[in-house]
């Protein structure tokens, strides 16, 4: 019997599972640790809240926590409750899924000021994220500034721009409906160094921006490049760039029907955000493009910005006695592999880029290499104690574990307490989950 310990309970860490089930057969035992009450990460605390249908992937997950040989270990921090050390004591395989939690800073004059949030903590506050849902943002400015042309910063436009009455059937937290229900925000302009060629967003959240209720997409014909270049974008780009030739196209009288506006701002980067204790503009200046790159000119303007969010991508959290890449700001690894027994997959193995699904082969290949380090005596012989001697460990510090049927208790308590039309309400906080599986 072979043990392997996973670290996070995202889709990395699930896919995992799921692949070491299939490539091991009955010969495995998987614990998957969080450091949550709560399984599955970003599908829980990233993932859109009006985006249920792609949350629905967490019922793969589920199936594989339900099988018998994978077991849910929440509430434990490793490298604070357990160390990767006394992991690897126990377990033959320990593999990082944690993820890339942290913004990268923005690293601009008056980026400390009052209001200015990164994109974690942002979408941490309207997604119940326990340690982001104190957050308390000031929404009662009129303009917002969302920095990023990627879909993180869609995400956070659009969950601004919308009414509660669009937000019904969402899990949005209360605390943060609420706040956006009385929110003053008529303006919220999208920030990018480059331009429309270089946007990352995908076209089906692109387009959602054209339907919203109060608010209309605001995109300048001559931000745009002649049509005749579009034919050398791959498709998927191709089609978000022809939303924005849409959005373009619209006359001004339709736009103005709406009273939100939501400008796309290219070629601006951000240079200083300015204010006394809180944030009251954004100095950005422009940019040209030099073989794909920007380049800035000099030119400096000055943006008014109540709120700031800034959505520039992620690092991962480094785990004492772990090599860490500082400047790409994840695990140090070759294809996934850290050291001997030790592995990572997912952000915490790539960085924060692809889809749920890209981390789907990244838990394939892991198993694989594990399998291969198995068979090529790497990982020793059949000897560890797996979660036996973890549980044995975890009473000794009597650590407060939360198993997946606790899981399934908070979860039930989160979908009774739903407001209607809602799927749930949830905890957010770490204490009133851990009440709610008694
Ligand atoms: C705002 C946002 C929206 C997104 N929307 C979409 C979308 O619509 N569609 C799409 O395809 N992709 C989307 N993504 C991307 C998708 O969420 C990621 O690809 C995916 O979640 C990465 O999976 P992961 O398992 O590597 O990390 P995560 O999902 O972050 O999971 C990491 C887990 O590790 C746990 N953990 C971390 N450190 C420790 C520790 N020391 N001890 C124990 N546990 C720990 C965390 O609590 C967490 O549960 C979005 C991402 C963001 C940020």
């Amino acid at each position: 019997m072979r043990h392997i310990a996973i670290i996070g309970s995202g889709p990395a860490g699930y896919y995992t599972a799921e692949a070491a089930q299939k490539v091991f057969g009955d010969d495995v035992r998987v614990d998957v640790f969080d450091r949550l009450p709560v399984p599955y990460g970003l599908i829980r605390s990233g993932v859109a809240p009006d985006h249920q249908s792609i949350k629905a992937v967490s019922r793969r997950y589920e199936k594989v926590a339900l099988s018998d040989n994978v077991r849910f270990v929440g509430n434990v921090a490793i490298g604070e409750d357990v160390t990767i050390a006394e992991l690897q004591a126990l377990y033959d395989a320990v593999v990082l899924a944690t993820g890339a939690p942290h913004d990268r800073p923005l690293g601009i004059p008056g980026d400390d000021l009052g209001n200015v949030f990164g994109s974690a903590a942002f979408v941490g506050w309207y997604n119940g994220h326990p340690q982001f849902a104190r957050l308390d943002p000031d929404l009662s400015g009129k303009t917002a500034v969302v920095i990023g042309m990627g879909n993180v910063a869609l995400d956070v436009a659009r969950i601004l721009a919308k009414t509660p009455a669009e937000l019904a059937g969402s899990d949005i937290v209360a605390h943060a409906l609420d706040a956006l229900a009385a929110s003053r925000i008529e303006r919220i302009v999208l920030l990018g160094r480059r331009g429309p060629h270089q946007i990352m967003m995908t076209p089906k959240e692109l387009g959602e921006l054209g339907e919203l209720a109060r608010a209309a997409p605001h995109v300048a014909p001559v931000d745009l490049p002649i049509p005749e270049e579009d034919a050398i974008l791959e498709p998927g780009l191709r089609k978000s760039v022809s939303h924005l030739r849409a959005f373009a196209a619209t006359p001004e009288h339709i736009r103005a029907e709406k009273p939100v506006a939501v400008e796309f701002a290219f070629m601006s980067a951000p240079k200083a955000l300015l204010g006394s204790s809180k944030v009251e503009a954004i100095e950005v200046e422009k940019t040209r493009l030099v073989h794909g790159q920007a380049e800035r000119t000099g030119e400096v303007e000055r943006v008014p910005a109540d709120i700031v969010v800034s959505c520039i991508g992620f690092r991962s959290s480094p785990i004492p006695g772990v090599p860490f890449d500082e400047r790409a700001g994840r695990f140090a690894n070759d294809e996934g592999r850290i050291l001997p027994g030790l592995y990572c997959v997912g952000w915490a193995r790539r960085g924060p880029t692809g889809t749920i699904g890209t981390n789907r082969p990244d838990g394939y290949t892991t198993a694989e290499h594990i399998a291969d380090d198995v068979e090529a005596g790497i990982l020793g012989r059949a000897t560890k104690q797996g979660g036996d001697g973890f549980d044995a460990l975890a009473a000794q510090r009597r650590l407060d574990v939360v198993t997946f049927q606790d899981w399934k208790k908070i979860e039930e308590a989160e979908e009774r307490a739903a407001r209607e039309g809602a799927p749930r309400e949830k905890f957010v906080d770490i204490e009133a989950m851990i009440r709610a599986r008694r």
